[in-house]
Parts: structure tokens; C-alpha cells; sequence
């Protein structure tokens, strides 16, 4: 079962996230695999056009949940970019490896606090599934991520993980 436990001691939103300390993200960063807008959208939310593909292209995410959905979808297409980028300064890791083997298939939201014009800061519950294709081991990821606003969007500050379970 993938960790998510990281070098520097936080805690990351991914298990497939390895946080290496001390590289830096560089130029180059990996912008994943791209997707036409009429595909489903990895999240879940619908056409990936109307749904994480503005937000993964640099658009402002409405609330909360938007973002949340965004990143699931970055890290199921491997968009390390837009990973960073929707990281708040405070605790964004110097570096990010995803790991090639872990597939995220699925993403429920639980519950999804904040988006409000006065809301400054949110919370999303989510359940995610993944896959690792070398094993063939499957799980859910369980979190509470913390977001705080930024402008017109959102960043992910932090993120509870749950005791997970098989999926
Ligand atoms: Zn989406």
C-alpha cells in the first residue's frame, strides 16, 4: 500500500505523492496527458471541458470543491503542474514524484464546506479510489482537505487523512 508519509514530515494528499526534498519542480514541469473536452472528466463532474479542464488550463476555481476536484484530476492525469500550482505557498512540497503505477480511478465527495463570497477558507470530505497496476492492489484514500481562498480561487492548504479501507 502506497505511503503518505513524506520526507519533511507532512503529511501529503496522495499516496502516490512522494515528496522529494530538496529538487525543485523545474522549467520542464510534467503537464500529464491532455484530454479532449467532450471526455468524461476524471472527477466524476461531467464533460472535462465544462468540468476540471479550465481550472487544469489556469482558470480560477469557484470554491472549495472545484479545486479539490481539479487536483484529483490532476493526479490522475499526471498534471504535476497544475499539482503545484493549486498548492498553498505555506506547504507546498519542493518536489513531486508521482508514482506511474498508481491509477486514480474514482472520486466521491463527502462533504464540501466553503465557496461563499465571504468564505475564506473551506473544507472538502473525499473519498478516492486508485489502483496500482503493478500489483494490482486497490484502495480508497480518505481525507479531509483544508483550502484556503486565493483571489478568485482556491489553494489546497492541508489535507486529515483517514483510516483507509480496500475499495
Ligand atoms: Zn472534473
Amino acid at each position: 500500500m502506497p505511503t503518505l508519509a513524506s520526507d519533511a514530515g507532512r503529511a501529503c494528499a496522495y499516496p502516490q505523492a512522494r515528496i522529494l526534498v530538496g529538487m525543485s519542480f523545474g522549467a520542464a514541469a510534467d503537464r500529464g496527458r491532455t484530454l479532449a473536452a467532450s471526455a468524461p472528466c476524471p472527477c466524476g463532474g461531467g464533460e472535462y471541458g465544462s468540468c476540471c479542464g479550465p481550472v487544469l488550463a489556469g482558470g480560477p476555481a469557484a470554491s472549495p470543491e472545484a479545486l479539490m476536484r481539479s487536483r484529483f484530476t490532476a493526479f490522475a492525469l499526471g498534471d504535476v503542474g497544475h499539482l503545484r500550482a493549486s498548492w498553498h505557498p505555506a506547504t507546498v512540497p519542493d518536489a513531486l514524484d508521482l508514482d506511474d503505477a498508481v491509477r486514480w480511478e474514482r472520486l466521491e465527495i463527502l462533504r464540501a464546506d466553503g465557496g461563499r463570497n465571504a468564505d475564506r477558507r473551506g473544507t472538502v470530505e473525499f473519498r478516492a479510489h486508485w489502483r496500482d497496476v503493478r500489483t494490482g492492489e486497490r484502495g480508497v484514500l480518505s481525507e479531509i482537505s483544508r483550502f484556503r481562498r486565493a483571489g478568485e480561487s482556491w489553494l489546497y492548504l492541508d489535507g486529515a487523512i483517514e483510516p483507509t479501507g480496500r475499495a
